[in-house]
């Protein structure tokens, strides 16, 4: 992990504050987003400090693909059966809040109507 990790999301990885956690292993963390914009809505993250998805390198490849390849798995566990959407927002532009690489992965249960939102955030 790197030395400067003082996101929000740092302190989740080290235990500092409290997570609903949904998945973790030795690279990776996966918890409840705490404002959620459907009815499941959970973050993928690595515990190593990459702060942006820019700020990957080719040696992350194998850590991006299992976040990814994560994404699917979480979701079906978590309900989402029928479709969910996945979004990684990098830097100012892309409306970046935390500074600690995440995938979000959202959608409705099945049954419920489909999602009419990027990330609800606009
Ligand atoms: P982004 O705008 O892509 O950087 O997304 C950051 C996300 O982190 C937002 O959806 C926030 O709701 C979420 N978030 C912020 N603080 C926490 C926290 N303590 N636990 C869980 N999710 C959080």
């Amino acid at each position: 992990m790197g030395a400067t990790n003082d996101t929000i999301f740092g302190k989740i990885i080290r235990g500092e504050i409290p997570s609903k956690k949904v998945y973790e292993d030795d690279d990776v963390l996966a918890f409840h987003d705490i404002a959620p914009v459907a009815d499941v809505h959970f973050l993928i993250i690595p515990k190593k400090f990459i702060p942006t998805l820019a700020d990957a390198t080719p040696e992350d490849s194998a850590l991006l693909g299992k976040m990814l390849a994560l994404a699917p798995v979480l979701a079906k566990e978590q309900g989402l059966t029928d479709g969910f959407r996945t979004a990684i927002n990098t830097g100012r532009l892309g409306r970046q809040d935390v500074y600690h690489l995440h995938i979000h992965v959202f959608g409705n249960r099945p049954g419920r109507p489909p999602l009419n939102v990027m990330l609800g955030r606009d």
